[in-house]
């Protein structure tokens, strides 16, 4: 069996071979810019010749999509609840790990907004059969790990036979550290000098970040800005102070998009397709998107779009304080997300109550991400801090002028208006409802007025790409300067 793993592997002598192991990977499971990340950036690897595979849980929905999965292996291993059973099997470079009490649920965190309980031993299983890939696939040169729920693979690594393997753990969002009581500390299995301070112990609780952080030779954040952000106290989720202490092994590395998925040329899901030549297709777009919402059908009234998880994060309480002053300044919005319920339920009612100005879809709808896209003019992300954002970058490829705060990725990936050459977005000053009204309100003039700021930024932004290729170079040179050591 172990030969059947091999075999996807190139076969020939390769400088480099990589476990990446993520809780998802776009299109088998997503809730956000990490299962992007995790399909876009091991495909791109292996683009540079490096040998990448994947690992992830066998959530239900996965079994759901009744994917032709080749059974690879049964490895089991020593828990805390004894010996237990992992089934591995292979579709392309993913390596899918099953094990149908853990992760053959409703949801992959949660289930109707709660989380679930035994999110740590789900997650401390998985990180462990991550190692046991190691050992059953062999040879590997570096395990990069995405998040708390894979960073405990790196504790498990430091206890195995094998503790020389290099190791790269990425944050996503230092937000999601999971943090879990320390009651639940004997369920990992551990040796108790890792529940320390110098390791995974905070404040008296458990927090598994900090073994991804403190453990992996490498780390690094979604773009360089926000590498900075979170050594400070504002963006820093208490852990400012450990993340200074390794900025020696701290970098940024923005992320890109797939530009086979989001093109506006290309796109299946859009009404007309269109290009930075000819973009009459954008305002079919646009004319899809209000009929689909029963917006008024006005085309010289600019509509704003937002795809979002519906989580303080994002703004979102900003954009509903604004909501009212938009309409009534003659904004139409369209709002796309799902997450808070008290968010969910106030946009409901604002739905209702502004029929014909405001069109809100509650739920996670990929297609409909790609007609907002393409059909808006401009597309909001107040967000209060901001890892990379993958939005900002995709809506500017579909010349749709991204209006964002100061913060994170979004400084990193647009250039506003003032602040350049070639602007191809807005900057709101800080992320507060005034700032963001007063922002709206500028691209409200200049859009009705038909001022040719608004087609040049469009233009600007739809030249902008952001392929791969650059990141993944860069992902390159870190494994490169890893395994030099
Ligand atoms: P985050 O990872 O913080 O949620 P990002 O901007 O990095 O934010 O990535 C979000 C990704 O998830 C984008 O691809 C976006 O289009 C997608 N997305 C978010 N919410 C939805 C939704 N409700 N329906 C469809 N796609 C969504």
């Amino acid at each position: 069996m172990k030969s059947f793993i091999i075999s996807f592997y190139s076969g020939k002598k390769t400088f480099m071979k990589v476990l990446f192991c993520s809780p998802e990977v776009t299109p088998f499971a997503k809730t956000g810019g990490l299962a992007d990340v995790s399909a876009a950036l091991p495909s791109e690897l292996r683009n540079l010749g490096i040998d990448c595979l994947t690992a992830m849980p066998l959530y239900r929905e996965i079994s759901d999509m009744q994917l032709d999965l080749h059974p690879v292996e049964e490895i089991s291993f020593l828990t805390a609840n004894g010996i237990e059973q992992a089934r591995i099997y292979s579709f392309g470079h993913i390596l899918f790990v099953e094990n149908k009490d853990y992760f053959s649920r409703g949801g992959m965190y949660s289930y109707a907004q709660q989380d679930y309980p035994d999110n740590l031993e789900r997650f401390a299983f998985f990180s462990r059969a991550c190692v046991e890939l190691l050992f059953l696939i062999g040879d590997i040169d570096i395990l990069h790990c995405n998040d708390w729920q894979t960073a405990l693979s790196l504790a498990y690594l430091k206890s195995s036979s094998m503790p020389q393997i290099a190791s790269v753990f990425t944050i996503h969002n230092l937000a999601y550290q999971g943090i879990f009581d320390a009651s639940q500390w004997p369920s990992l299995f551990l040796e108790d000098s890792y529940f320390s301070p110098d390791y995974m112990e905070f404040y008296g609780r458990i927090n598994i970040m900090k073994a991804g952080i403190t453990l992996a030779d490498m780390v690094n954040t979604v773009s360089p800005t926000y590498a900075k952000e979170i050594q400070t106290p504002q963006f820093g989720f208490g852990l400012d102070g450990l993340l200074r202490s390794i900025s020696h092994k701290l970098t940024g590395i923005i992320n890109g998009i797939d530009h086979a998925v989001w093109d506006p040329a290309t796109d299946p899901h859009i009404a007309e397709k269109y290009n930075l030549h000819d973009m009459s297709g954008k305002t079919a777009c646009k004319i899809d998107l209000q009929n689909r919402f029963l917006l008024e059908k006005e085309i010289s009234v600019p509509l704003f779009g937002i795809i979002s998880r519906l989580v303080e994060q994002k703004g979102i309480d900003l954009i509903l304080d604004i909501i009212p002053e938009m309409v009534s300044m003659g904004c139409q919005l369209i709002i796309l997300g799902s997450g808070n319920s008290r968010y969910e339920e106030q946009l409901r009612q604002m739905a209702k109550q502004y029929q014909g100005s405001l069109g809100i879809t509650i739920g996670f709808d990929e297609s409909l991400a790609h007609a907002i896209q393409a059909g808006a003019d401009f597309f909001l992300m107040p967000s209060r801090f901001e890892p990379c954002g993958l939005n900002q970058m995709i809506s500017m490829h579909y010349g749709t002028i991204p209006i964002v705060t100061p913060v994170g990725g979004l400084l990193d990936t647009v250039i506003a208006l003032d602040e350049g050459p070639y602007p191809c977005g807005m900057r709101i000053r800080s992320s507060d409802s005034k700032n963001l009204l007063e922002t709206i309100r500028q691209a409200f003039i200049l859009y009705t007025a038909k001022d040719p700021l608004i087609v040049e930024m469009k233009k600007n932004a739809m030249k902008k790409l952001f392929h791969w290729s650059g990141p993944a170079a860069l992902y390159n040179d870190l494994y490169r300067k890893l395994k030099a050591f």
